[in-house]
Formats: C-alpha cells, structure tokens, sequence
C-alpha cells in the first residue's frame, strides 16, 4: 500500500475553467477554504478557448433586449426540455455576472458610447454576446483567474481526480494522482463542487482538447448522482476540416454573426432552403434582409445561417451526403464577401476575428479576407449532465454539487451559442454559495481506510497487466463507435450495436496494460480515462435508443419527427442497486404561469 498525501478543505472544486474559478471566487469570499483542481495546468480549460462571447441581456446594442426575451430564446432553442427555473436564473443574472467580470478588470469591446459591445449569434433575437474579438474566454479566465488568486485559493494544476469518496450518503472528498510524479492525494472537503466540462473526446472529430474524457459526469454516476439529457451531444456546424491534422477545431459561429455564409459548391447559400416553422417568422427572406440583421438593422430578421446550430449541423451534412459538398467533404463558409459591401472589408475582418485569421493562416494557408474557408461539424459541447437543484446545483448526492458543461438543465435539447459562458458565471457563482453554506453546516466526512485501498488497487491495476490491450487503441475505437454509431444522425440499429461495441470495449479496457513507472506516464492516465469515457458513452447511447424521436440535438432518422408523448420529460440515467445503468423518464415540472406567459407573446 502506497502513502496518500492528505489536503483538507471546506470546498474541493474539481475544475479550473469558468464555473470552477467562479465557484472559487465565490466560496473564499464567503470565508471557507476552497482548493481549486485541474487536469493540466491553470488557465488552460475549454473555458480560455471560447471564442464568441457571453450572452446576456443587457440591452447595450438594442434596447429591446431583456431577461425575459433571453429567457424565451433559450427554451426555444432547447425545445423546452429546459429546467426552466434554471434558464429563468440564467436570463435574469447574466447581466450582472458580466458587469462585475468587467468591475474586476476584464476589458470587453466597447459601444461607441462605452458601454459593453454585443453582438448577433444563433438562436438569440437581439444582438447579446458580449465579446472580446473572438478571444472572450481568454479574458474571462485571465480576470477570474487574478480576482480568485487574490481572495485566496489553493490551486492544484495537473492533478486528476479519479474517483469520487463518500461517508454514508453524503460526499467525504476526492481521490486522485499528480501528473508529474504519479503520487496519490487525497482531498478531505466538507463539500465538493464538479466543475469539469464535457466530453468531446468519447467522439473522433471533436473541438475538445484531450482532457475532456467526460470525468466529472462518470465520477458523480459512480458516486450515485444521478444524470439527465446524455441524449444531448451538440454538433457544432463549423469546425475546419483540412487539412486532417487540424480536424474538428472550431470555427466560431461569430463568423457568421459577422455576415459570413455557407455555401455548397455549386455556390448556392443553401440555408434558405430549410427554415424550421418554430423559426420561420424571426428569419430572413432574402440575402439582403439578412446582411442588414447582421450590420445592425432592428427592423431585419436574422440569415439561415444564424439558426440553431443542430439544424445547421444537418443541413451541412445533407449537402455534402446529396453531392454538393466541398473537396474536402464539407461546405464553405465566406466572409471575403463581405467587401462587396464594406470599403475597408480585410481590416474589418481581421479586427473582428483576429483568432480566426490567424488559425487559417497558419493551419491551412487561407485567407479568410480573400476566399472561404471548408468547414463542417464537429463534436462540440454536452448538454447533459448532472441533475442538480437549480437554486443551489446540488446534486442527489448531499454535499455534491455541479456547475458549467458538466450540469444538466438550462439548455434542454440545444444549447445557444454564447449561454455557456454565462451559465458558468451564473452556475458557478451559486455554486460556490450553496456549497460554502454547506460546508459550514457539516464537517468534515469519515472516509474508510478500504474505500482508499480498493480505489487504489484499481488505479494501479494497469501496471500487472504489462502486455494486454494498448490503452491507445480502445480509445481510438470507442471513438469511432460513436462518431460512424452515434453521432449527428442516428438509427436504432447502429445504436445497438454501439452498446455491444461498448460491452466489447469495457471488457477490453480491464485487460489494458501499462509499462513503465508512474511519473508523466501518459498511458496510464489514457488507461484510467477509459473508465469515464465508456461511462459517458454508455449514457450518451442508451439515453439516445430510449428517446425515438428527433428534437434539437438529437436527430433519428427512423424517427425523424418531434414527438409530442415525448416533450414532456427528461430522460434521467442513475446506477442500479446492482451496479447497472438504470434509465427512467422524468417528468417536466409545470412552468410558472408567469414564465408560460413570456414564451406565449415572443411566440
Ligand atoms: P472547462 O472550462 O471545460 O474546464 C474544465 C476543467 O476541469 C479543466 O480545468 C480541466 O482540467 C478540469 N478537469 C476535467 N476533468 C478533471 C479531473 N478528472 N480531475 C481534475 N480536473 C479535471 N461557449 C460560449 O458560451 N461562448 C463561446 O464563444 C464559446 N466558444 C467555444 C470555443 C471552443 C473552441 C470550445 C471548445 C468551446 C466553446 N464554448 C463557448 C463552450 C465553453 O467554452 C465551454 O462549454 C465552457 O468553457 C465550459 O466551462 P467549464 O467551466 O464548465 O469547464
């Protein structure tokens, strides 16, 4: 038996992106001590790579914004699977979340009067994404990062917890290993916050970078919690797609939000061949109408292009199924055509998406002030996760809470562009607070010397098996299950056949060895990963074989429609008594009246 080092905490935050340092802030503001988890170094979370902005209905750039339109559009785009108490929360909080990122020190672009720019993006009516160019979530961390680190927090970079501990019922802290040396920790916390982000990486074209092995979502099943719409797999439309190295980074929508579109190869701006009803009356007729929506006219409505984007995500890859995609198997999306229209076009792009710019100029040799750029989806963002309260973000477990990517809820079926950062400001900072309650109402939890010694002997279970399976090549398969099994379009045959690929896979990845000793040894982190990645991807499948219908993100083409038997619940995932994953339908509580009110008039 190996030694543990031993830190204690009131609050044990798993997670250094947005909802975690929020989270953070939060709790030593209220005076408890908090530590702050993270898989690579500090700084480096999905949250610093979003490009687009923050939405929040502040109303800078069109006064007709409010929470309660916010509100609206974020059920809309989610299909009103919503917890609809959480969007509220989110529309009404965003504002301020935003300004006070801004009152400690983060510098956002600028109206010309001073105030807080916005700009357009899908799904949302009025132009709401506060923004920094396309480099927001930079921004974001590095003000959250100096504010935290200021109040007081113990930061742990390159730790990865490995599972879950518990007293009884409630949540005791975390078990886990330092990247550098290999050495065990165990984190005592009278509360635990996941704030871990999503899970890309169970599929092969991703936009995640490779922490995103769904960790927090298996470490709260395998602790108990219980998890909701793991159907809910958002496939961003635009990620490039040449050359192959580069496959699957993101193409902020913000370029559209710009005036670019997308075109087949026939140079056909396809998009207006398809408007969803739901969507009819807030879109575009012509090209024109929709260059004016997106050069600020109030009186236009938005272009096809800015429709959520699992319908965008379709329609590309209908294109390119139909013959008409690009050479490389997508679509194009053009913003050098904006100098039809704008004398001083190449400086206004590069000002306006100076990431963009220079991520095809040096991944592909384009310039996007000059010709288009091949683009088509890539796996992008979870919106399942953990089911938590939506006032506090606890979870079913006491003393477990969630926040950010890694928590169900707010964006049902589809999540808009830009709500993801302000749900992990207005999560996170909950969080923090209910979490900091909590721990000064409990202490610390009993952990039992063999919960420590059984977790332990699993972690180092790959180093016996020295000449067994490559933990590489699971991986690598399990990723192509889902991306050919269950990805954009799905049937009810692949995905069978993706869960016995996943029992196969499961079996595979108790016989993966590991050679070597425990310092920076990138296999056994690949081999303890695997866990939570077959998790997810059992959860992601099961829940999607359970849900036959098509609704926001998840598409069936046995079941192309949205049933109406089916709009009424939430599909919710916990473990069984005998360790088996257990599916049950959740009904939707009735909304407030006043809420069902605000969806009736922006109808
Ligand atoms: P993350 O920021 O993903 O942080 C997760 C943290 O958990 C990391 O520190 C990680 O190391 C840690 N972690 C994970 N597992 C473990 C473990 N086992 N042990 C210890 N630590 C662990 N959203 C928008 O709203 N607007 C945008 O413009 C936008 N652009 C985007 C662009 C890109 C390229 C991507 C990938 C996403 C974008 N998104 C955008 C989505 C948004 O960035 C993410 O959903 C959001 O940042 C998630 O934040 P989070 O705090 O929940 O998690």
């Amino acid at each position: 038996v190996s030694e543990y080092i031993t830190h204690e905490h009131d609050v044990l935050i798993i997670g250094a992106g947005g909802a975690g340092l929020r989270a953070a802030v939060e709790v030593s503001a209220a005076g408890a001590k908090v530590a702050v988890i993270s898989k690579s170094l500090l700084g480096k979370a999905h949250t610093v790579m979003a490009e687009g902005g923050v939405a929040a209905a502040m109303g800078n750039v069109d006064d007709r914004d409010s929470w309660r339109v916010h509100f609206a559009d974020t059920m809309r785009g989610g299909q009103y699977l919503n917890n609809w108490r959480m969007a509220e929360l989110h529309a009404r909080e965003a504002p301020e979340r935003v300004r006070e990122l801004e009152a400690w020190g983060a510098l956002f672009d600028r109206t010309s009067d001073g105030r807080i720019l916005q700009r357009n993006f899908g799904g949302h009516r009025y132009p709401r994404l506060a923004h920094v160019g396309d480099r927001t979530g930079l921004e974001m961390i590095r003000t959250l990062q100096d504010h935290g680190i200021h109040l007081g927090l113990d930061v742990f970079m390159e730790h990865t917890v490995v599972t879950l501990l518990k007293d009884g019922a409630r949540i005791a802290g975390a078990f886990g290993y330092d990247r550098e040396r290999g050495r065990f920790h165990l984190f005592r916390a009278k509360a635990v916050v996941l704030a871990t982000g999503g899970i890309g990486r169970a599929f092969k074209i991703t936009s995640n970078s490779w922490e995103y092995t769904g960790d927090g979502h298996s470490l709260a099943y395998h602790a108990g919690a219980s998890l909701m719409d793991m159907e809910f797999v958002q496939f961003h439309p635009t990620g490039m797609i040449w050359p192959p190295s580069v496959r699957g980074i993101l193409v902020t929508e913000g370029v559209r939000g710009e005036g670019g579109v997308l075109r087949n190869r026939d140079g056909e701006r396809f998009m207006f061949k398809d408007i969803p009803p739901l969507y009819a009356a807030q879109t575009a007729d012509t090209p024109e109408e929709g260059w004016r929506y997106t050069q600020g006219d109030k009186n236009a409505r938005r272009p096809p292009e800015l429709l959520t984007r699992d319908h965008v995500a379709r329609c590309i890859r209908r294109e390119v199924r139909e013959g008409r995609g690009s050479p490389h198997g997508g679509v194009f999306l053009d913003i050098a055509w904006i100098k039809e229209k704008l004398p001083h076009a190449p400086e206004h792009i590069k000002k306006k998406l100076p990431s963009m710019y220079h991520q095809f100029k040096q991944l592909a040799d384009i310039d996007i002030t000059q010709e288009p750029m091949e683009v088509g989806p890539t796996t992008h963002y979870m919106m399942g996760g953990v089911k938590v309260d939506a006032d506090s973000q606890m979870s079913d477990v006491p003393g477990l809470y969630a926040a950010g990517e890694c928590a169900a809820g707010l964006h049902g079926a589809n999540r808009l562009g830009g709500n993801s950062l302000s749900d992990l400001l207005v999560f996170g900072k909950r969080a923090g607070e209910h979490a900091a309650t909590y721990s000064k109402q409990n202490s610390l939890g009993a952990i039992s010397p063999e919960q420590l010694a059984s977790t332990e002997k699993w972690a180092l279970a790959a180093f016996e098996r020295k000449a067994s399976e490559n933990p590489y090549s699971v991986q690598h398969t399990l990723q192509d299950v889902m991306q050919d099994l269950v990805g954009i379009v799905r049937h009810e045959a692949e995905m069978q056949q993706a869960l016995e690929r996943i029992r196969e896979l499961k079996a595979a990845s108790q016989r993966v060895g590991v050679d070597g000793h425990r310092e920076y040894n990138a296999g056994w982190h690949t081999a303890l990963d695997l866990q939570n990645l077959l998790t997810v991807s059992e959860m992601v499948a099961r829940s999607a074989l359970e849900r036959k219908e098509s609704r926001g993100a998840h598409f069936r083409d046995d079941f192309p429609e949205k049933e109406k038997e089916y709009a009424g619940f939430n599909i919710v995932v916990r473990m069984g008594a005998g360790g088996e994953m257990q599916l049950t339908r959740e009904p939707i509580p009735p909304m407030r009246e006043e809420l069902k009110q605000i969806i009736e008039e922006m109808k």
